[in-house]
């Protein structure tokens, strides 16, 4: 069994888009460009959505033109409809998250687009890549429950599937929107698609919603999964689901990976210090746990003991 996994770093865009302060456009080049110095091969640095949905978001271009590309790295960007696609591509991202919820309510209220339509603007996604540098990367929302409707359809969701790999994407990430996966249920609904889909390359995005973020995690690599979105600082949520919690902090899961003996390519001290920058330039602590902590490698000094023993 392989003993290595991929981590895409996301929190640059799920995590800012719901931040209520706005991080000014420099800050951002400067996190996404000490986080390309730290191994990781895939960093999402934008959304390509309308500015006046996601404010926060409003400096895409900028944010593409500003950044220092690393060879070996892939930057990529949530792209919504084909307007999203043209303006990604004009601006050279690498990877377009195509990303619809299998519920319809959620995705109304996320991209303002039934499931169907979601399901129509990932075709024109694909077309607006097609003779580019640029590809499509699927992503299906609340995969593992709604917080409005509750169980999502089976049918559907292969559905999705299908369409997405009859476009080439080279992974489709499995999005717990709103954290309500537990290891048991990221086990039955992996496999199911393993089982119906053997050449797809499926990924996971957790969010940590109810604490069980890096348990699901864990649970997708028994079941044979190698690639994970994650934030660093556990940064963020989405702003249409209720109480939002961010990603999986990305060191906090690094870490384990590494004391598993599970490899990443990160390191860990760097990635640590950029949540660490990053929890400066939001002005508020994250939730990350490694970044406080420290490693469980870390020695400390030994305190003198308090009370005097005779
Ligand atoms: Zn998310």
């Amino acid at each position: 069994m392989s003993r290595s996994i991929e981590i895409s770093e996301v929190g640059m865009r799920d995590g800012l888009q719901i931040e209520r302060n706005l991080v000014p456009t420099e800050k951002k080049i400067a996190l996404i460009d000490a986080l390309s110095k730290t191994g990781l091969k895939k960093i999402e640095i934008t959304g390509f959505v309308h500015p006046k949905v996601i404010p926060q978001l409003a400096d895409a271009e900028a944010v593409a033109a500003g950044i220092r590309r690393e060879p070996g790295v892939r930057y990529g960007a949530f792209i919504p409809n084909a307007r999203g696609a043209e303006r990604a591509v004009a601006v050279g991202i690498d990877d377009l998250k195509a990303g619809v919820a299998v519920s319809d309510s959620f995705n109304r209220l996320n991209v303002r687009m039934t499931t169907e339509e979601g399901m129509k603007a990932v075709d024109e996604i694909a077309a607006a890549t097609k003779g580019t540098n640029s590809r499509l990367v699927g992503g299906i929302a609340t995969a593992f429950g709604c917080p409005y409707e509750g169980p999502v359809s089976r049918e559907r969701m292969h559905r999705m599937m299908a369409q997405l790999l009859r476009h080439g994407a080279p992974i489709v990430y499995l999005a717990d929107t709103t954290g309500v996966a537990n290891p048991d249920r990221i086990r039955r609904t992996v496999e199911d698609l393993q089982k119906a889909f053997p050449e797809a390359v499926i990924g996971l995005h957790l969010h940590n919603t109810r604490g069980l973020g890096i348990a699901n995690a864990l649970a997708g690599i028994d079941c044979g999964i190698r690639h994970f979105e994650g934030s660093i600082g556990g940064l963020g949520g989405c702003p249409f689901a209720p109480r939002a919690v961010g990603n999986i902090c990305t060191e906090d899961f690094v870490h384990m990976a590494h004391e598993m003996g599970i490899e990443t390519g990160i390191d860990l001290d760097a990635l640590i210090a950029v949540a660490q920058s990053a929890q400066d330039a939001l002005g508020r602590p994250l939730p990350g746990m490694v970044m406080k902590s420290g490693k469980a490698t870390d020695l400390h000094a030994m305190e003198a003991p308090r009370v005097k023993v005779d």
